[in-house]
């Protein structure tokens, strides 16, 4: 960052200042030296010319250098702040911290004399620097010094940097952003201008923040902070050789680097290389032993990959060198958060919020803590299961008894004995979800996120219209629980999220992905199917939306084809090898005996011999017709394609908005006996189940959407319209039955517990009937008296008398001459206890 300010007179030099400022802006750091030190000698004078002779050495790892020329510069400038803040910097890479903290109390000296020299654009960047340093707050410092300098001298890009690196500090990434956006447009020529937007965007959107990162390392491809920035994002992408590669190019411009150690440790970790870990992590602090940022960064790397445990270790040894640093605890505090460590956890966010209330992040933690105060928590069975009351009301027991089913059965299966309660979090909005998943709102098209023994989840009540399958998701993220634990979070997401989606598929045929005809082209497109030993790259940088869901897809796939072919103990055994740091690439020869060459190509063959299984008999070609082709136009178009899938589903979704009845129904049962697994949009079931519905043949109808709700997860319209025939025909076992599975997809909406606790009373299930009842009750608040009453008659015919008497009394509350209820209340024994005017429950 180059200090602001006046140039001084000074001789006529073969190098300007503003020449010497480009030779460091463009990597030249050699050159720059030289030709300062040059000038120096020359008698150059200002304060500009040392300070970027010491920011051109500290660039290259002459830290030593930076010594001397910085205490040269002190003699000549004795009262330069910007000097005194750059002398802090110079002493602490060469592990004086005593002399870099004598540099802040000179500077502190230098305020209190002469706080008017401190006046200027330049001074106030130094004093919001020096206060920062001392632990002012982050937010007057901001409207004190950043934000004046950003006004009243806007041409300057270096009020803008502060103030994004402030940001960035406090997990602001949008204002650092925003603040970016509005530099002047000089900033585009300097790389740290770059580095800095590639920071900001580097959560929310990642191929604009590799853009930055470009533009900065075109400008300069030595610069220090982009390379580091990088190697990050390549740890991220598993492409540890890049990363690699990328490190040595900063051990080429600065072999003192900390941070570059720092990611070397990592890496090492990565490898199951203990030993070069050890080293790096030693290179990296062998100048500056409490280098506190050696520890925390590789910590933070750790946890990235789910090495939560390790990377808390990280974090403490980090604190263990600076007590006080709020971003290594609030770092420890997340991970404690996703270790399950909870109280210690919610400490740190308290702590870290109280004295910088601007952290984002603490901040949304620590209102989120307070909203969890108010949910209602299960804890039973190795479970703690935090809900909202009034959804722990609806399906609290529900999410209880799968949890239960699922630790049995992959327990058993994965043989995993789980030793510590699994806590899981069911949050009704998005944010809230994201905010206890990545301490930041966002994470769209998440469902459920798993990281050993958490799990949070979002509730039907965030999902809209049509809610995916929610035992289907907490199936899945428990089986991440029992894998990981497993591996002890050492295992690939493609295996883990394959093994995951492919065990819901055993669990319950509807659930898991399906073969949808875009997959089907993707696997027999070559380009589309990633081979099995690459399958991480395919979760990493995906093209679509629809890339990342085949990434799943093609994971379960591959999983489906190890257990078939190889067995599940092979898989278990892979499990195993993980645990113990193998790579899944180095374990997977061995358990397979195969080469990974051959691996792919009899993967590749299954997965091809799958897709062309899949509507053998139809042919994919798509109509490229106008949006507004009629059936006639499209039964043409099929004249020519008469077995085309497309033209098919488009033209039997034509013929039943047509209201051909006949015809749509002559398609679509072809279709459905093609393609039975299709169940997409305007799939054969439901168009059928409207032409049957419309032609009144109930049985017909009832029966396709049977043959729906067992191949189809999430199919609320289908499921919802079975149980009014269900109910219609009174058939009181399939309608528990069904409602019970629609329950599986929204317990939010009223109909299905109603059509539960009719079917159930019908059944003499009294328990489930008052349990449904009292469900519905809370949704429905359409006649409340009827509710009590019928409450009330199951719970008398349960022999909960006390209980029965206060529904009955709240019935005669609303309708105070409901004359069946007077009755029943008669009917009733007299109170063991004293009558409450107010039912509670
Ligand atoms: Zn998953």
């Amino acid at each position: 960052m180059a200090a602001l300010g006046l140039v001084s007179p000074r001789l006529a030099t073969a190098v300007s200042l503003s020449e010497a400022k480009d030779l460091f802006r463009t990597g030249k750091y050699e050159e720059c030296a030289s030709a300062v030190s040059d000038e120096l000698l020359k008698g150059a004078w200002g304060d500009n010319w040392p300070s970027l002779l010491i920011r051109a050495e500290l660039a290259q790892g002459k830290y030593k250098a930076a010594i001397a020329s910085y205490e040269e510069a002190k003699r000549r400038f004795p009262t330069s702040g910007a000097l005194k803040l750059l002398g802090q910097e110079v002493y602490k890479v060469n592990g004086r911290t005593r002399e870099a903290k004598e540099a802040m109390e000179e500077l502190d000296e230098l305020i209190q004399l002469a706080p008017n020299r401190f006046s200027t654009a330049e001074g106030h960047l130094i004093l919001g620097r020096f206060f920062l340093d001392q632990g002012a707050d982050a937010k007057r410092v901001l409207d004190q010094f950043f934000d004046v300098v950003t006004r009243q001298a806007p041409e300057e890009a270096e009020g803008f940097y502060a103030t994004a690196e402030l940001a960035l500090a406090k997990q602001d990434n949008g204002l650092a952003a925003q603040t970016l956006q509005k530099a002047p447009e000089d900033a585009e020529k300097d790389p740290y201008y770059h580095y800095l937007l590639a920071r900001a965007f580097e959560n929310d959107d990642r191929p604009r923040s590799k853009q930055a990162l470009d533009a900065a390392l075109k400008i300069n491809p030595r610069h220090v902070d982009s390379l580091l920035l990088k190697a990050d994002q390549l740890i991220d992408d598993e492409a540890y050789d890049e990363a690699e590669k990328t490190l040595k190019q900063v051990f080429e411009i600065n072999i003192e680097e900390p941070r570059a150690w720092a990611y070397q440790a990592a890496l090492a970790h990565l490898r199951n290389d203990p030993s070069g870990e050890a080293a790096a992590r030693e290179s990296g602090l062998s100048r500056w032993k409490t280098n506190p940022e050696v520890d925390h960064i590789i910590g933070r790397e750790l946890s990235k990959k789910y090495r939560f445990a390790e990377g808390a270790s990280y974090q403490r040894k980090a604190l263990e060198l600076d007590p006080k640093n709020l971003g290594i605890k609030l770092q420890l505090c997340q991970d404690l958060l996703r270790l399950g460590e909870e109280e210690e956890g919610w400490k740190l966010a308290d702590e870290v919020f109280a004295k910088d209330g601007y952290n984002v992040v603490a901040f949304n933690l620590t209102n989120l803590r307070d909203r969890l105060a108010g949910f209602r928590t299960f804890e039973q069975d190795g479970f703690v299961v935090r809900m909202e009351a009034r959804e722990a009301d609806l399906y609290g027991s529900r999410v209880l008894d799968l949890l239960r089913r699922a630790k049995k059965t992959l327990g058993e299966r994965y043989e995993v004995d789980l030793k510590e309660p699994v806590i899981v979090e069911i949050f009704p909005q998005r944010k809230e979800f994201a905010v206890r998943t990545f301490g930041l709102p966002g994470a769209e098209g998440l469902l459920g996120v798993c990281f050993g023994r958490v799990v949070t989840a979002n509730s039907p009540a965030s999902q809209g219209e049509s809610p995916a399958n929610w035992e289907a998701v907490l199936w899945h993220e428990f089986c991440h629980v029992i894998t990981l634990t497993k591996t002890r979070n050492k295992m690939p997401r493609w295996l883990s999220e394959g093994i995951s989606v492919h065990e819901e598929e055993r669990e319950d045929p509807s659930w898991g992905d399906k073969m949808n005809p875009r997959f089907r082209e993707m696997i027999l497109d070559d380009t589309a199917l990633t081979p099995l030993s690459q399958l991480s790259s395919a979760f990493l940088a995906p093209k679509t939306a629809l890339h990342l869901q085949f990434a799943y897809f093609e994971s379960a796939l591959a999983v489906a084809f190890m257990e078939e072919r190889f067995g599940h103990d092979a898989l278990n055994g892979i499990l195993d090898d993980l645990g113990t740091g193998l790579t899944i690439n180095e374990s997977l020869p061995g358990r397979l005996k195969m080469s990974l060459d051959q691996l792919d190509r009899d993967f590749s063959a299954f997965a091809k011999d799958r897709a062309r299984k899949v509507a053998p008999d139809l042919t994919w070609e798509e109509p490229e017709l106008p949006a507004d082709a009629d059936s006639s136009t499209l039964s043409k178009w099929l004249e020519q394609h008469p077995r085309s899938f497309w033209g098919l589903k488009r033209l039997a979704a034509l013929l039943v908005s047509e209201k051909e009845w006949k015809k749509a129904k002559e398609v679509l049962i072809d279709l459905k006996k093609q393609y039975p697994d299709y169940v997409g949009p305007e799939n054969a079931y439901m168009l059928l189940a409207t032409v049957h519905r419309e032609t009144k043949d109930p049985k017909a109808e009832r029966e396709v959407l049977e043959e729906l709700t067992k191949r189809s997860s999430d199919a609320s319209a289908g499921y919802l319209r079975l149980l009014e025939m269900e109910e219609e025909s009174k058939d009181w076992a399939s309608l528990a039955r069904d409602a019970q599975r629609m329950l599986a997809i929204n317990p939010l909406i009223p109909a299905p517990h109603r059509q539960l606790a009719r079917a159930a009373e019908q059944l003499g299930r009294r328990a489930d009937a008052i349990t449904a009842y009292r469900a519905f009750a809370q949704l429905d608040g359409t006649d409340p008296a009827e509710n009590h009453y019928r409450l009330a008659r199951l719970l008398k015919e349960e022999g909960r008398s006390d209980e029965a008497r206060r529904e009955v009394l709240q019935a005669l509350e609303e309708a105070p001459r409901f004359l069946e209820a007077h009755q029943l209340l008669l009917e009733l024994p007299s109170s063991s206890k004293p009558p409450e005017s107010k039912a509670v429950r």
